[in-house]
């Protein structure tokens, strides 16, 4: 799971409690999950042994290798690449060179050059070693382009040839979810207009949420990016060679040719208003240089055939990530392995078990069933990513994706939120499927996370595939117990660390409540005879 650095632990400083009080009878199916299955399950995956689980480390091959067998063992037929499970994934992972970064401004009288790190910051490029890259600066507002919101911020510019500059974030009015998304295309906005890099404003109100000083911080970290088969990196933007983003102060001399004052657009933005753009009458020239190593992780894939001669060409989805977040650097801490717990150990074990009671329920769902674990969750998403633009069957006939991604099983829920289930007909499923465990469905507690593109079903939401994805609500059925002060008090003090491991009080009870409404989730769109489809009102039912 990967939640934003920059809304982080503010969503947990609100009090999110409410009173559960379902309290109907869970209807006995004829096949539920073992609460043991799921606990022995969590402790392998999440065990010392692993480390963690990084991409490409040892620790997430075992995990692999233990999933893929565990697949075997259930009888499931193979779905990856030549008759195996695995599907085999080469990353590069690309790192900056240090003191390569530059960047000159040129205002027509002067040439100035801006501090690096202290002014402005740039991540390595995935594609070439070096980039060297001089063009006038045109301001493009937030850069956000969206039909639906009647937003154009290139209206009358021409960034052909050019480095736009944009402010970061996006503005408060639109949807969280569909912001999240429109503000995760700014760079296939400036692309397709012929931009040559971007430029983004830090703002004196992200320095509120999250100061320059701690971008410096986090900027080391590689970049990582799949390979197509071919060897070229996933790189969509080749033309885009540049890249920076700059402190406020760096800011003021972008602006010193500027048609309009910076503090005026400070205002703007801090009011909620869209800036116009305009060209800011200065050039750029920024260098940079990367040096790039490869290495591969796989994602590992089944299905369970389909008993219905037409339905079975198509198939139901489960994903759940199989990597995390490796060992910590920081060695001033005794346990330096992030166990991943939560994170996703349990998301795996949920879909074990899933795929077991399917085997073992005595009837075989219509449609076919495909369960996958995907690799470099953590990296960006970028094993769903991969399977989504190489799938090893035809993405048309994925009718639906149920994704498994931190269930948090550490207290007795008695609600979900369903991610998605506002956007396609999957809703009435995962009403259904909960309310016949007595589990309430709730409305999304934290909408500035946009939880619904942070996790591996998005890749298939982008490509058109109906998604949902399951997260324990903030109720509980324990008398006294507030479920959301559980989650959050999880949320602050375990996730993405080492103390995420299997000695946390874990309700496995819980985990098998979770498991039976995913079970019943699938079980009930794969029998259906509609395929699931997007709600002609939902934003997501219309990207391209
Ligand atoms: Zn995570």
């Amino acid at each position: 799971m990967r939640f934003s650095s920059v809304f982080g632990v503010l969503a947990l400083t609100l009090s999110l409690s409410a009173c559960g009080e379902s309290n109907s009878q869970h209807t006995q199916n004829q096949v539920s999950a073992s609460a043991s299955a799921l606990q022995a399950h969590l402790e392998f995956l999440a065990s010392d042994d692993l480390e963690g689980r990084d991409t490409g480390s040892r620790g997430h091959e075992i995990a692999a290798k233990y999933i893929a067998a565990e697949f075997k063992t259930l009888g499931l037929q193979p779905a990856g690449d030549d008759g195996t499970y695995f599907q085999r994934i080469k990353f590069r992972r690309s790192f900056l060179e240090e003191n390569s970064a530059s960047f000159t401004l040129n205002t027509g009288d002067d040439t100035v050059e801006l501090a690096y790190p202290k002014q402005f910051i740039t991540g390595p490029s995935a594609y070439s070693e070096h980039d060297d890259v001089e063009a006038p600066l045109v301001f493009v507002g937030y850069g956000l382009v969206s039909e639906a919101f009647g937003l154009d911020d290139y209206a009358g510019l021409d960034v052909e040839g050019k480095i736009v500059v944009m402010a970061t974030g996006r503005p408060e009015h639109l949807p969280s979810e569909e912001g999240a998304h429109l503000n995760s295309s700014k760079a296939k906005f400036a692309a397709e207009r012929g931009a040559v890099g971007i430029i983004t404003l830090h703002t004196p109100e992200r320095e509120k949420v999250r100061p320059f000083e701690v971008s410096i911080m986090y900027q080391r970290a590689p970049s990582v990016r799949w390979l197509q088969p071919n060897g070229e990196p996933n790189v969509l933007y080749k033309n885009m060679a540049a890249s920076a983003y700059v402190n406020t102060d760096a800011a003021e001399q972008l602006f010193v040719n500027a048609p309009v004052k910076l503090a005026d657009i400070y205002a703007q933005l801090e009011a909620g208003d869209m800036p116009k753009g305009f060209d800011l009458g200065v050039s750029a020239r920024l260098q940079r240089s990367s040096r790039h190593e490869e290495i591969s992780s796989p994602n590992v894939a089944a299905v369970l055939p389909g008993s219905d001669d037409n339905l079975k060409n198509e198939y139901v989805l489960y994903t759940a990530h199989s990597d995390h977040i490796g060992v910590t650097k920081d060695l001033s801490q005794d346990d330096h392995i992030n166990n991943g717990a939560m994170d996703n150990a349990s998301g795996v074990a949920v879909m074990l078990e899933t795929a077991r009671m399917f085997v073992e329920s005595g009837v075989k769902p219509k449609r076919s069933i495909m369960f996958l674990s995907v690799t470099a969750e953590e990296r960006g998403l970028l094993g769903a990513d991969y399977f989504a633009h190489h799938p090893t069957v035809p993405l048309s006939q994925i009718v639906a994706n149920v994704n498994l991604d931190m269930p948090v099983l550490l207290y007795d829920f008695a609600d979900v939120i369903a991610f998605g289930s506002t956007h396609s007909t999957l809703g009435a499923s995962v009403a259904r499927a909960a309310g016949e465990f007595g589990i309430e469905l709730s409305e999304d507690p934290m909408p500035e996370q946009a939880i619904f593109t942070r996790s591996d079903h998005y890749p298939f939401v982008k490509k058109g595939v109906p998604a949902v994805f399951l997260m324990t609500g903030f109720t509980s059925k324990t008398e006294g117990e507030d479920g959301g002060e559980v989650w959050g008090k999880f949320f602050a003090e375990h996730y993405h660390r080492p103390s995420d491991q299997p000695d946390l009080p874990i309700n496995y009870e819980a985990g098998v409540t979770f498991t039976n409404i995913n079970y019943q989730i699938g079980e009930e769109i794969a029998n259906q005879v509609e395929r699931p489809r997007w709600l002609p009102e939902s934003f997501f039912s219309q990207l391209d």
